[in-house]
């Protein structure tokens, strides 16, 4: 079974028929994989079709292939020419932005909208943005006592990416844009949870274009396709999205290995702080925003929101109004605001936090319950009357869970946003400027919002401070974990 075999027909809830790829995309070709895995819609909770899935002897295979490439072409390959590929590739999921948000959607549950108007033009923004940098990347030249240094930066050669689930399309464009364009290869090992979408690109990567082994997409379970990867002694660079824990284990893969460069963007707790003086109907729309959006299956979810007292009450309200209006349903019905959760796991996960909420003693304000009886869906929830220690005030819930919290002063909202083991993402809402950008320095995150939140954009480096991750994705700064400096140094002055 190779080839168009692989190709599979699915019929989505709309009525139409699509057809998804189910290979390993290895050396430019689909194949059979290792073992199969069964990727599941989390709309119904029915399975789709069974993927190929890859453990060692694949990822070997991949490696090969990957190496192979970055010898006899890629490293070669003129940056003009990398350019234009990558604007090829990023022409041609515009092309097919349809088809490939329809597969996101079925594979992920999210909104059709979302997958069509934000996760596939993020993934091609980010391409096209990457793409720019290939002929404006410079080294330096420093001149000493020695005499004349030349600071060149090289590809590392063969990279990984290992993918989440949660935005599986515009994660994916995190990795390739900035690998291909400092002119690394790069196998991708995408979430056993959602692994269609990645594949239809695989498929627009061969069309561009790109020689075999440049571009790879594996899946498989982290167990295995994973660990074989995070280990792999000719992988030279690792770019993980995911869970803290898993995060842990790659490092010590890297540590236990080659020392392969690893770069980690996890999971957060983050703070959303509302002040008196804030326009409060913007604080509502942005806090819903940043808590429900995805379901809340967002490593900067504003999880945790913090309300001075003067406008706790008009806050909790607009929040209980918005969290309570958007419609939970068919992800393909245009008016769906929230799909369902990515699994049953997760689904499990987040009833179980809602619960220890209540066992603690918080109150279910708004929500906490499922929705309809098949698939994977909960209502939007707002818990208020948390406590700093209580589980759902501490831990990632990775949910459509708000905890809600009244603060006095700065001080206090202070130390009570920076009680967190995480630091990924903050925002602070206020008219005056003074606090903004005091509070904003006081915050330990790696990004703060003013008067805004989830607004990510590809010119802005992105990453966490504490256990929320090492390095930054996208900007400018992305690029440094692609590349490793090598210095030339010539002497002109010491003569022994
Ligand atoms: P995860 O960290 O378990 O998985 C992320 C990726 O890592 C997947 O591709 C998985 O197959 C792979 N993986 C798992 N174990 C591995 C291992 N030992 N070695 C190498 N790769 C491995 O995340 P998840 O199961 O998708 O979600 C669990 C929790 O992680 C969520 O509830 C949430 O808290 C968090 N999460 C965070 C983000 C984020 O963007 N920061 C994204 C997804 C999940
Ligand atoms: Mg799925």
């Amino acid at each position: 079974m190779t080839g168009s075999n692989l190709l599979v027909d699915v019929k989505l809830s709309n009525g139409k028929t699509i057809q998804v790829q189910t290979g390993l995309f290895i050396n430019n070709e689909f194949v059979v994989g290792d073992y199969t895995l069964d990727t599941v819609n989390p709309a119904t909770g029915e399975v789709i079709t069974a993927v190929q899935a890859a453990d060692t002897p694949k990822v070997d295979e991949a490696v090969d292939a990957a190496e192979n490439a970055y010898q006899t072409v890629w490293k070669d390959t003129l940056p003009t020419e990398r350019q234009r590929l990558m604007l090829r590739l990023a022409d041609l999921i515009e092309r097919d932005a349809e088809e490939l948000a329809q597969i996101e959607t079925l594979d992920n549950g999210k909104p059709f909208t979302n997958s069509k108007f934000v996760d596939v033009p993020a993934l091609l923004g980010t391409l096209r943005y990457y793409a720019g940098f290939a002929d404006k990347l410079y080294g330096k030249l420093i001149n000493t006592q020695v005499g004349t240094s030349l600071v060149d930066r090289e590809p590392y050669g063969v990279c990984a990416g290992i993918l989440p689930w949660n935005f599986p399309l515009s994660m994916l464009g995190w990795k390739l844009g900035p690998a291909l364009v400092t002119g690394n290869v790069i196998i991708i090992k995408t979430s056993e949870i959602t692994p269609l979408s990645a594949l239809k690109v695989a498929a627009l990567a061969k069309e561009a274009g790109f020689a075999p082994g440049v571009i790879q997409i594996i899946t498989g379970y982290g167990k295995t396709a994973g660990t074989a990867l995070s280990r792999h002694m000719r992988v030279s660079k690792l770019a993980f999205t995911g869970s803290t824990m898993v995060g842990r284990e790659i490092m010590k893969a890297s540590a236990d290995t080659n020392l392969k460069k690893v770069t980690l963007e996890l999971g957060g707790k983050s703070p959303n702080i509302i002040f008196n003086d804030a326009d409060i109907d913007q604080a509502v729309k942005f806090a819903h925003r940043g808590i429900y959006y995805n379901q809340g299956q967002i490593c900067c979810a504003g999880s945790r929101i913090y309300v001075q007292e003067g406008v706790y009450d008009q806050f909790v309200k607009g929040l209980q109004a918005a969290a309570t209006t958007g419609k939970s349903g068919d992800p393909f019905d245009l008016t769906t605001m929230h799909g369902p959760l990515v699994s049953q796991m997760q689904f499990d996960r987040v009833m179980d936090y809602i619960e220890s909420g209540k066992a603690e003693g918080a109150h279910v304000h708004t929500g906490g319950k499922r929705v309809g009886d098949k698939g994977y869906f909960i209502e939007p929830t707002i818990f208020t009357d948390v406590k700093p220690e209580m589980k759902i005030v501490k831990e990632e819930i990775f949910g459509p869970v708000a905890v809600v919290t009244k603060f006095k002063d700065e001080d206090d909202v202070v130390r009570l946003a920076n009680d967190t083991v995480y630091g990924l993402a903050s925002a602070v809402f206020t008219k005056d400027i003074d606090r903004a950008l005091t509070v904003a320095k006081r915050i330990q995150a790696g990004t703060v919002w003013v008067n805004g939140y989830n607004l990510l954009e590809n010119e802005t480096p992105f990453g966490g401070y504490g256990q929320s991750g090492i390095g930054r994705e996208n900007g400018e700064m992305g690029l440094d974990n692609y590349l490793q400096y090598k210095t030339i140094k010539i002497n002109l002055n010491v003569k022994l």
